[in-house]
């Protein structure tokens, strides 16, 4: 069966007429305003814009994708929440994703009631490909296959071609979530030209350095967002969001400076922590964090705790792995010095 959008969404939301808000039925200038209950004394007492025009247009421009293609959420979370609730018919529908990877995607199809598959990726953790898989991605009832590129613990970006045969194999929706494609060399953005089921998932949280502002974007063909559009709230991102966003587009070359800077970090860090003998590996990445097998990744875990250092205990998904964001050239110092006293 091939992909089908209006197979895919829920029956009762096809029909759905979505609220009206003032600011959607008037969305021109005025002089005055006296349309959405607002106190007109505050200097914030106005809604927000509920299409988030000009923020889409900015990332239309850098990304190369028609502002019809774009929807903006409430963080990249409440994107997956989004997309779940679209499609997912509870008790029924299935949702699959590849471990060890980010646990919302487990959480959020479980609010939406869908019954869960999760398949491990492999040793080096690339995605199963195989007759299971193949079988898994023909399910009539296989509604949403989440894929993370880099993934999140381990670092790792999907090979693109492999990408493109699971998007090949499947009427499912394939979110590729790549909050960490700006660290990475390559994103899957250009195959939502060929392929309809695709979404890529960004996030303003992690190279944009706006993870307090709550700001995740969706890029799917324009129907799939036509259909988000209707079910999000209204209101979903505050207008000091929006534009500390579109001040953050407007000195761009500041955070590809920001990326550049962390990336360095990152492979000097990768460097010093694979010379430690309490390190046993050092996973590659391509993210902001590094993925590391020690020894004795408990007590290593409270030894930096009682030093006032916070890393990610990643073992029950990955044995003995630590996960570790790159920080600032001195908290990174501070890191290994930290490690190499625990060596010695
Ligand atoms: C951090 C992260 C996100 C970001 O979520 P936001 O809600 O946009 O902050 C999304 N996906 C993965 C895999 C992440 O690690």
């Amino acid at each position: 069966m091939a992909y089908n959008l209006s197979n895919l969404v829920l029956d009762h939301l096809k029909g759905l007429s979505p609220y009206s808000s003032a600011r959607d039925e008037f969305s021109e200038r005025a002089e005055i305003y006296l349309d959405a209950n607002e106190n007109p004394f505050s200097p914030y007492g106005r809604y927000p814009d509920p299409s988030h025009l000009e923020l889409r247009k900015s990332l239309s421009a850098l990304r190369k994708v028609s502002t019809e293609n774009i929807l903006i959420g409430n963080g990249s979370d409440e994107l997956i929440d989004l997309l779940l609730r679209l499609v997912v018919r509870p008790g029924r529908d299935k949702v699959l994703y590849f471990t060890p990877t980010y646990g919302m995607y487990r959480v959020s199809a479980e609010i939406a009631g869908a019954k869960t598959l999760e398949m491990p990726l492999s040793v080096d953790f690339n995605l199963p490909l195989g007759p299971t898989l193949e079988r898994i991605l023909k399910d009539p009832d296989l509604k949403v296959v989440f894929l993370c590129s880099p993934n999140n613990p381990t670092g790792n970006t999907l090979p693109k071609e492999e990408v493109r045969q699971i998007l090949s194999s499947t009427s499912a929706l394939v979110v590729v979530d790549e909050a960490y494609a700006d660290f990475a060399k390559e994103s899957s953005l250009d195959l939502l030209e060929t392929y309809e089921n695709l979404v890529v998932l960004q996030t303003f949280s992690k190279a944009f350095g706006l993870a307090a502002a709550r700001l995740g974007m969706a890029y799917a063909s324009k129907e799939l967002i036509a259909y988000l559009r209707r079910i999000k709230p209204p209101y979903n991102v505050s207008t000091f969001s929006q534009s500390l966003a579109l001040e953050r587009l407007k000195s761009y070359e500041t955070v590809t400076e920001q990326i550049q800077k962390i990336i360095k970090e990152r492979q000097r860090l990768e460097k010093a922590l694979a010379k430690l003998p309490s390190v046993l590996h050092v996973y590659p990445s391509e993210a902001n964090f590094l993925l590391v097998e020690f020894s004795e990744s408990k007590e290593v875990f409270q030894y930096l705790l009682s030093r006032s250092i916070v890393v990610r205990d990643r073992s029950k998904e990955v044995p003995r792995a630590l996960r570790i964001t790159v920080g600032t050239p001195k908290e990174n110092n501070q890191l290994l010095s930290a490690l190499k006293k625990y060596n010695a």
